[in-house]
């Protein structure tokens, strides 16, 4: 595998980003399989008519909702408050399972938790539950692989599969809410408070199946699991109509942007995508979504040796942000197996760092957890494949 594979062109970002991906991005596959339909797939209307159908009164779609939202469980034997042949019968209808944990990787006494999932159809995706003093962030896959094709990214390297359906991504979270639920978690039992789309894949390449995962994760118990939408993340590499939609929803989610370079030139080969947006049309996307919801932008910038570390790029990306509702969250590269690239060197930060602080913008390091477990970047779904 070259270090840096240049995108084919049958596998060039999609153009018309807010809506479905199109076939030519899945690989050696005519057609896209289908999740099973669960209950988070609808909202509590259609779980009603469903549960409806199955010749049930529609109200135990608020006692199901609830077993799976409010207490993280999609079995049978659990719902002592459902007669027992409805709850056998409704469980099997809606809550089939989707994810089965393939392996399970564990680091830093116990709290980051990295699962490898297959998916009903094989593919592999992967979520990370990193718990802190103070928040527990879950971070999901929204595809299984991306046609994003970013070179320095291991899931990028490896090209799309599929869409993750909305209950496949619902699915996740809610394993990550019952394992902290459980008391397994050191630090005593607690709650997802976070969630990042920074797992495998392009959540705005998979719009519509992302936007009702967040509002499943965000509506209240029982419609939903009652997640802050503030504490939601949705990260992209810059689909600018998405980002547009996005913003129109009048969500309070943070947005993030792999900015990864603040000039066109270096970003068409770290983020193949900007040969459709640049990066001037980026920003704009991302000023509108900031004045739109009032919530800040988060540019996330990887740092690469000698590749985007230079401090003219720190004074360019500097001037570009300045005076902007944004922080930059850098990130240490983390090479993927077989890369050239590594990640800055300390100096090489530091001078970053300060550059762009004396552009008056706010900085953060993101903390390196999980790589001892191929925590970032798909790189435990590329390592079993
Ligand atoms: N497709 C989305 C979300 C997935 S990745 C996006 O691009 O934003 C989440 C973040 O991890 C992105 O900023 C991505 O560029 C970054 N990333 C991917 N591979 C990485 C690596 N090897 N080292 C450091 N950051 C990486």
């Amino acid at each position: 595998m070259p270090a840096q594979p240049s995108p084919s062109p049958d596998r060039a970002p999609d153009a018309q980003a807010a809506g479905p991906v199109p076939l030519t991005l899945a690989r050696g596959r005519g057609a896209v399989a289908k999740p099973p339909r669960h209950l988070a797939d609808l909202p509590m209307a259609g779980r009603r008519a469903a549960i409806a159908d199955l010749g049930q009164p529609a109200f135990r779609a608020g006692q199901l909702s609830r077993h799976f939202f409010g207490r993280y469980t999609d079995r049978a034997d659990e719902m002592s408050d459902l007669p027992r042949d409805a709850r056998d019968a409704l469980a099997r209808a809606l809550l089939p399972p989707l994810l089965t944990a393939e392996r399970e990787l564990v680091c830093d006494e116990g709290t980051t938790r990295k699962t490898l999932w297959r998916t009903f159809d094989g593919a592999l995706v992967e979520s990370v539950l990193m718990r802190y003093p103070d928040r527990a962030t879950m971070c999901v896959s929204s595809q299984a692989g991306c046609g994003m094709a970013c070179p320095f990214c291991a899931t990028g390297q490896a090209g799309l599969t599929r869409n993750l359906s909305t209950a496949e991504i619902v699915a996740q979270v809610v394993a990550g809410a019952r394992l902290l639920a459980s008391g397994d978690v050191p630090g005593g039992p607690g709650r997802v408070s976070n969630i990042v789309f920074m797992g495998m894949g392009e959540p705005l390449a998979n719009y519509a199946s992302v936007l009702a995962a967040v509002r499943r994760l965000t509506d209240p118990v029982p419609d939903g699991m009652g997640i802050s939408q503030r504490s939601v993340t949705v990260s992209t590499v810059g689909l600018v109509p998405a980002i547009a939609r996005l913003a129109a929803e009048h969500l309070s989610v943070t947005l993030a942007v792999s900015l990864h370079a603040p000039d066109d030139e270096l970003r068409d080969t770290l983020v193949p995508v900007n040969r459709r947006w640049k990066v001037a049309e980026v920003l704009e996307g991302a000023w509108s979504y900031a004045a739109t919801t009032g919530r800040r932008i988060s540019i996330e910038y990887a740092l690469i040796r000698d590749i985007n570390d230079q401090a003219w790029r720190a004074n360019l990306l500097g001037s570009l942000l300045a005076g902007h509702l944004v922080y930059v969250n850098l990130i240490p590269l983390n090479p993927t197996p077989g890369s050239k690239w590594t990640a800055s060197r300390p100096e090489a930060q530091r001078e970053f760092v300060r550059r762009l602080e004396g552009h008056g913008v706010p900085v953060t390091v993101r903390d390196t957890r999980g790589r001892e477990i191929d925590g970032a970047c798909g790189q435990l779904a590329a390592s079993v494949q």
